[in-house]
């Protein structure tokens, strides 16, 4: 693809469109702005053969015409980048773009402060951050965690305190995921020390960019540079950027970790497309090649494939709730646990199928040296399998998301907790 596109029009598709007729229009639409080259890659062999044609620049370059659609976030309303369709128009929708792979960019935008903004947001601040977080101008990231916060976020220590007109945090973050790209975070501060932890958190929108925040880059096992410490000193933010009421940023904050336990689940942005366009057709694929189609390979692949098919439907049991109204309950919690564990047995067997492929790799001449090269080299399936060890803790970890269900599901007393009520100020840190 070369030139700039025209990002032409939202395709005419809206609350009174019947699927049939929104397939259709997708179909036209597909021919006349997806360039030809992805067609014919998607015709040849579905988003796995496209992403082998597409760079991620061009997808950039393309993306305005995808979002100018509205076909990103179908169901939004209109006003905020979408086209108000009914979920049913949805399911055609994405049905009809899955061959082309058509990603959503900007996840944490979408999937973290978005939910956030609808549930608690003001029809203002819902104007003025959804359109540029769905055509992608913007970038967020989510400044929740900190080194002595993760698990037990509610005992977050970044503190905000009320000036004139606005608010001044002072604090760290860390593991921040895209905060050397981001131009706004959704970020926890405390507001009141005086009250238990769960009560003085305020839920507040950072720009990213303002004077006193610091990016400091951490690298992951796989050489990439991914997730960050940003450090918070003094930064102005107004009260305009204050989602929810004062002291009421967990409830806020709710509406974003729901929203991320379902994106790491794969409702959101498909960890397993990790290593193909459908994970058990490219380890089928990676079989064959190594002719590794023995009765133990054969076992293993159906076993994850029906689990794969498990993971789809609680997805779908969640996107149904969602679109009936309902928040997202602990089904979230139980498709995270799952889709953590299942994609690292998945791509544990990529790793295993490709043999001593996976054990030694070359760095193509004028790679360059260092951890750069070390990363841009490695074979796609080991890169995978080690960034799926993370899929275990990013998003809330296995263990407090068991909780989550064991309490939720299945009824258990709730885990004790002795500084539940006292005042955030007592409560003993390291
Ligand atoms: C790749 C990646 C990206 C991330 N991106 C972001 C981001 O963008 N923004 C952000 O804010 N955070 C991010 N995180 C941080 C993530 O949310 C935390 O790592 C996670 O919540 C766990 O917190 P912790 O690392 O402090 O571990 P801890 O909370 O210290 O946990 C240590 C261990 O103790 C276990 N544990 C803790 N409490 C309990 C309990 N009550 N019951 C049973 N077991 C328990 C945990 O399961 C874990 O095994 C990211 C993490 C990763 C790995």
């Amino acid at each position: 693809m070369t030139g700039p596109q025209a990002t032409g029009d939202r395709v005419p598709i809206d609350a009174g469109t019947d699927p049939d007729t929104a397939a259709e229009v997708v179909r036209a639409w597909v021919a006349e702005h997806v360039p030809a080259a992805w067609r014919a890659a998607a015709r040849r062999g579905g988003p796995a053969a496209v992403r082998e044609v597409r760079s991620r620049a061009e997808y950039e370059a393309w993306y305005p015409v995808f979002a100018a659609s509205g076909l990103v976030v179908p169901t939004w309303p209109v006003a905020y980048g979408g086209l108000d369709a009914t979920p049913a128009v949805a399911r055609r929708i994405e049905a009809e773009l899955r061959p082309y792979n058509l990603g959503r960019l900007n996840p944490l935008g979408l999937n973290l402060a978005a939910p956030a903004l609808f549930a608690h947001g003001t029809e203002e601040q819902r104007r003025r951050y959804l359109p540029p977080i769905v055509r992608n101008e913007e970038v967020w990231c989510q400044l929740f965690s900190e080194p002595g916060a993760g698990s037990d976020l509610a005992s977050l220590a970044c503190r905000a305190e009320r000036d004139g007109d606005g608010w001044v945090l002072t604090g760290q973050k860390v593991w921040t995921t895209w905060a050397h790209i981001a131009d706004f975070g959704v970020c926890l501060a405390r507001t009141d020390p005086d009250v238990p932890k769960r009560k003085g958190i305020t839920y507040f929108l950072v720009d990213m960019h303002a004077p006193g925040v610091t990016v400091r880059p951490l690298r992951h096992i796989t050489g990439e540079v991914d997730f960050n410490e940003v450090f918070l000193d003094g930064v102005r933010v107004p009260d305009s950027c204050r989602v929810g009421g004062v002291g009421e940023g967990w409830k806020v904050a709710g509406a974003t970790l729901s929203g991320e336990r379902q994106m790491v689940a794969g409702s959101g942005s498909g960890g397993v497309d990790r290593i193909g366009g459908s994970s058990a057709g490219r380890l089928l694929e990676l079989a064959r090649r190594g002719r590794r189609l023995d009765p133990v390979t054969r076992h293993r692949l159906v076993a994850l494939w029906s689990e794969e098919r498990i993971r789809e439907w609680t997805n779908m049991r969640v996107r149904a709730g969602l679109r009936a109204g309902r928040p997202p309950g602990p089904e979230s919690s139980i498709g995270k646990v799952h889709q953590g564990e299942l994609n690292q047995r998945i791509q544990l067997l990529a790793t295993d199928l490709l043999g001593a492929g996976a054990l030694a790799w070359e760095v193509p001449e004028g790679g360059g040296q260092g951890p750069e090269a070390y990363a841009a080299a490695l074979p796609y399936e080991v890169k995978g399998m080690l960034r799926s060890r993370a899929n275990t803790i990013e998003g809330g970890t296995t263990e407090v998301n068991k909780n989550v269900v064991g309490e939720r599901v299945l009824g258990l007393p709730r885990e004790p907790d002795p500084y539940r009520d006292v005042p955030w100020r007592e409560v003993p840190r390291s």
